[in-house]
């Protein structure tokens, strides 16, 4: 099972970070266009987890994406990470994102992935607040360490039910691979740039459960610029250090060339689902139940 899930917050953090550039914007349309082209041509559903104020403020851009028949999940509301705020602000955030959400598309939203994979060990009430709001699948669960985010401690890296308390929720998370020792969850981000494409159909080839995550963003050939020590604590709120920016700049930026024809040749040559698909096909009787 080959599972297709794009986050999609591009135009608002435009918008709202980077001076809302016309030409950005353009590009952005031009990509969703391209993605949602391709995929009906593939017959291929996939999840878009959109952040709760793009249904706000490009409405035209959620309502794009649904009205092509893909799944439209929830990736919180303004793309603030979840291991920076309360129990009672997540709670919020997610309430008002799921609403503009489903008073916009007019279905209701059952997936979730949190920015930057920031549900972890010290935030697991996380889970608790999205059954609460309706949440049936979520998809934030990074098992392994990262920069920013991650689970390390989640066990699992196949679709799992997670129970928190009184709650059980449909968990499919990341799965990275084994790679000379080394954990590489090559099947998005800056990962699914460096993995070439030989190597990305052998691990295919060879894995039977695959959580695909792209931002458009990650897709484009134009490299992002290197931040400012002001730029990059306001933004990830988190010291702005060479190492920490240079980090950030290599990841973003690294391959970014030819993903978009990697990406075209999977999607012409396996077949993909979307998050409530690949969710009806799992048997979760036979699935691993994560306490925490
Ligand atoms: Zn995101």
């Amino acid at each position: 099972m080959k599972i297709l899930t794009f986050d999609t917050e591009e135009w608002y953090i435009e918008k709202y970070l980077n001076g809302g550039r016309k030409e950005k914007y353009r590009r952005y349309d031009e990509l969703l266009d391209w993605i949602l082209n391709t995929l009906d041509k593939n017959n291929i559903q996939a999840t878009f987890f959109c952040v709760g104020q793009l249904a706000v403020e490009f409405p035209e851009v959620v309502k794009r994406i649904s009205d092509n028949g893909q799944e439209v999940g929830c990736h919180s509301n303004r793309h603030l990470w979840i291991n920076k705020m309360s129990k009672p602000e997540f709670a919020e955030d997610t309430r008002i994102a799921v609403q503009e959400i489903e008073n916009l598309i007019g279905k209701k939203v059952r997936s979730f992935r949190a920015p930057a994979f920031s549900i972890g060990k010290d935030n697991d009430w996380a889970f608790e607040v999205l059954v609460e709001n309706g949440i049936e699948y979520d998809c934030s669960v990074f098992p392994a360490s990262r920069d920013f985010g991650g689970f390390p401690q989640f066990t699992s890296s196949v679709p799992s039910l997670v129970r928190k308390g009184d709650y059980t929720l449909k968990e499919l998370p990341i799965c990275p691979a084994r790679l000379m020792g080394k954990v590489v969850p090559f099947s998005g981000g800056g990962y699914f740039r460096l993995v070439p494409l030989w190597l990305q159909r052998q691990l295919l080839n060879r894995m039977d459960y695959v959580m695909f995550y792209f931002h458009i963003n990650d897709l484009i050939e134009q490299n992002s610029k290197f931040m400012t020590k002001q730029e990059f604590e306001k933004y990830f709120k988190e010291p702005g250090t060479l190492k920490n920016r240079v980090t950030r700049y290599m990841k973003t930026n690294i391959g970014k060339g030819g993903a978009l024809n990697k990406l075209d040749v999977l999607l012409e040559n396996y077949l993909f689902c979307n998050v409530e698909q690949a969710a009806e096909l799992i048997d979760w009787n036979k699935q691993p139940l994560i306490e925490l």
